[in-house]
């Protein structure tokens, strides 16, 4: 696995390889989509999203590995944000990570598509209002949460795809996959959402 930079450097102007030998790729909207597999709190961009708990206060998972890079200034600031319910998205500075901002949003527990949705879609909402143009994903719900992977892989695909469509001022959106699991999902996923009918 090469590190963050070396991939940036690599491929930020190109579609994911799987895409690359596919015929009728959707290749405005591809160009803006990657999938990285490696910690999330290595990504030097404009925001990164934290799968928190409703207390915003750290707990396991993607969210202490989070807090434990961001130190505890970020705990402060959250702290101050009055919780968030889940299919919300809040937003932090990103202290010491190499990322600017840290959008918080909170997963639902199990399958349950329309609020896995909103967590996406508010998270970008938040990203757009903020004026940010790159933000990286961790697979919401999928680790301590237990939303199955692949139909998580599905809402997020889905979602994303139609929030580009809608706005083009977003640059870029990263699948950061932490499992080898997840990465072949969406691998085979991508075929499917980004290929033109
Ligand atoms: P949730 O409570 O929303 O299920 P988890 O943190 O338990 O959140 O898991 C969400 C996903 O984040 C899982 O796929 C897990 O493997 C992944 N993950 C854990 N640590 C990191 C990390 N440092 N960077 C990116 N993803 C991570």
């Amino acid at each position: 696995i090469p590190t963050w930079p070396e991939y940036w450097e690599k491929n930020k102007f190109n579609i994911p390889k799987t895409l690359e030998n596919t015929e009728k790729v959707d290749k405005v909207i591809a160009k803006k989509i990657s999938i990285w597999q490696g910690d999330i709190t290595s990504l030097e961009i404009d925001a990164i999203v934290n799968a928190a708990n409703s207390s915003l206060l750290g707990g396991g998972g993607v969210d202490g590995a989070i807090h434990r890079a961001a130190g505890p200034n970020l705990k402060k600031e959250c702290a101050t944000l009055g919780g968030c319910r889940v299919g919300e998205a809040k937003i932090t500075g990103g202290y010491m990570l190499p990322a600017k901002y840290v959008i918080h949003t909170v997963g639902p527990q199990g399958e349950k598509p329309e609020k896995l949705r909103e967590c996406y879609e508010n998270s970008l909402t938040v990203a757009k209002e903020n004026h940010l143009r790159t933000i990286a994903f961790p697979c919401i719900s999928t680790g301590i949460y237990g939303y199955p992977q692949r139909p998580a892989a599905k809402v997020a695909l889905s979602t994303v795809k139609k929030f580009l469509l809608e706005n083009k001022d977003m640059d870029r959106v990263i699948f950061c996959l932490f499992l080898k699991t997840d990465k072949d999902i969406y691998e085979e996923l991508l075929q499917k959402y980004f290929t033109l009918d």
